[in-house]
């Protein structure tokens, strides 16, 4: 890989430098040749057995420099002055032909300077699960991180019982958080801030060409809103959107206790550690309001030497976050109607019938136009079309561009864990497969469109931890 290690040449304090922990059986489970390929990696000629050892940290390709970033973050709503990768190495950023530039990490390689209390290890079920959620969402059409390899270790890890562990490497546009402003920010660090801000704005906002922090602020804003609604569009409840868990470069990242619900309800949660529903599925809106307002607070010293002016350009800023985000979403949920923004009223009739007959999200805007779930609708929705002079025909064809049929159902991923658990990738491979053109009707792997039974609904998701 062709390494350049950016991030390595900002100041000390912004990482630690790391020797990835030692593995004894390390076995690939999965590698995303694509991807690899796309990083101008040249991995042909390479065994296996080869690459379990590289993307284990058991073998240090040639100009990687393994570090873990430093960052704090606001966990359910209390402030963590020091968090930092507490299980992950970064291995080192690749520049690929087109010029764009990669993060490459490691998560679960073993304890670094920021492992407080942890292990820093990684048990093999959310490395499974992290590889398929993260691919989904690329082939969804939404920023995400993605998934190059995972790797069983061959070692165990003690968690509520003794499970086996696992290595996965995440590729990123950069692993800088809202949270890494705030590590910062609360030690009133303005230099390191200010640092950062420069090098967050050359490699992710360079249209930003003055450096203004207030430029920043707006633009990451808009990527945020254009991220969480487009989750939203699809049913995507991120589950534990702390400061530390969104990324600056507007990707979604960390796929912990996420989910893709099933049944539609305005107010679901997956997540077993989100007791009081703070990340719920429409509670995502708010909270990115309220996770811009803490990014917020740490960018007064870099728009203006006059804090009240700085604290009132940010306020501004802030104020029509929920206004834009209304705005955002219903034009993304109309568009699943083939309509726009001024037919959200439509969106609001359909998802309250979901809400009220227990109906699953993905496989009711899949079936428009076919009469089956919601024929009083249909029949509101045609003449809606009508109105807007759109032909019901080809907009039920061009609707299933954006309502995809498949989706990493929480039921199935379940089963591609408890099946690599026991060395059966069968379902890990087929979900892989399938999701890679989730708006495409496959039919040998029909079964992954259908919604759990009774017995195999899945109520709630746990932390990688
Ligand atoms: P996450 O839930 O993945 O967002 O992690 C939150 C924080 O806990 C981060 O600082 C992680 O590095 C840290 N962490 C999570 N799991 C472990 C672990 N097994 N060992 C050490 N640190 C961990
Ligand atoms: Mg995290």
């Amino acid at each position: 890989m062709n390494f350049d290690n950016t991030y390595k040449r900002l100041p000390e304090h912004f990482y630690s430098e790391e020797k990835p922990g030692q593995f004894s059986k390390p076995t690939l489970l999965g590698f995303n040749k694509e991807l690899a390929k796309e990083l101008g990696f040249d991995f042909e000629g390479k065994s296996d057995d080869q690459l379990a050892q590289i993307f284990s940290g058991q073998e240090i390709l040639d100009g990687s420099e393994p570090i873990s970033q430093a960052y704090a973050g606001h966990q359910f709503g209390n402030f963590v002055p020091q968090l930092g990768d507490g299980r992950a190495l970064l291995l080192g950023e690749v520049v690929n032909t087109t010029g764009a530039r990669f993060d490459i990490q490691l998560k679960g390689s073993g304890p670094t300077a920021f492992s407080r209390g942890g292990d820093g290890f990684s048990a093999l079920g959310p490395v499974i699960r992290e590889y398929i959620l993260s691919e989904a969402m690329t082939s969804l059409g939404v920023a995400a991180t993605r998934a190059l390899a995972a790797v069983a270790t061959g070692d165990d890890v003690q968690r509520e019982t003794v499970m086996p562990g696992g290595v996965f490497t995440r590729v990123a546009d950069s692993h800088i958080r809202i949270g890494t402003f705030q590590y910062f920010a609360s030690r009133v660090d303005i230099d390191a801030l200010k640092t950062l801000l420069d090098y967050t704005i050359k490699r992710h906002y360079p249209e930003i060409e003055d450096g203004s922090a207030i430029l920043f602020f707006r633009a990451f804003i808009k990527r945020q809103i254009s991220l969480v609604t487009q989750w939203m569009s699809i049913g995507f409840i991120h589950g534990v959107m702390n400061t530390d868990n969104m990324a600056i470069s507007g990707e979604t990242i960390d796929f912990g206790p996420c989910a893709f619900m099933d049944k539609f309800h305005n107010l679901k949660v997956f997540s077993s550690i989100d007791r009081n529903g703070r990340y719920a599925y429409s509670n995502q809106g708010p909270v990115l309001a309220w996770n811009m307002a803490r990014l917020a607070d740490c960018l007064i010293p870099l728009v203006d030497d006059d804090e009240d002016k700085a604290i009132e350009m940010l306020t501004e800023e802030l104020a029509p976050i929920s206004d834009q985000f209304t705005e955002k979403l219903n034009e993304r949920m109309t568009a699943k109607l083939g309509l726009t923004s001024d037919d959200a009223d439509l969106v609001d009739t359909f998802l309250s019938h979901l809400e009220k007959e227990e109906l699953d999200f993905t496989l009711s805007f899949r079936a428009l136009g076919d009469g089956s779930t919601f024929p009083e609708f249909e029949k509101e929705w045609k003449a809606r079309l009508n109105e807007r002079e759109l032909d019901f025909d080809e907009t039920v064809e061009s609707i299933k561009k954006i309502n995809p049929l498949y989706i990493p159902r929480n039921h199935q991923v379940e089963r591609a864990i408890q099946g690599a658990l026991v060395g059966d990738l069968t379902v890990f491979h087929e979900m892989n497969r399938v999701l890679k053109n989730p708006f495409e009707f496959q039919e040998d792997l029909e079964s992954y469109s259908l919604e759990p039974k009774p017995e195999e609904v899945v109520c709630a998701t746990f932390c990688g931890t």
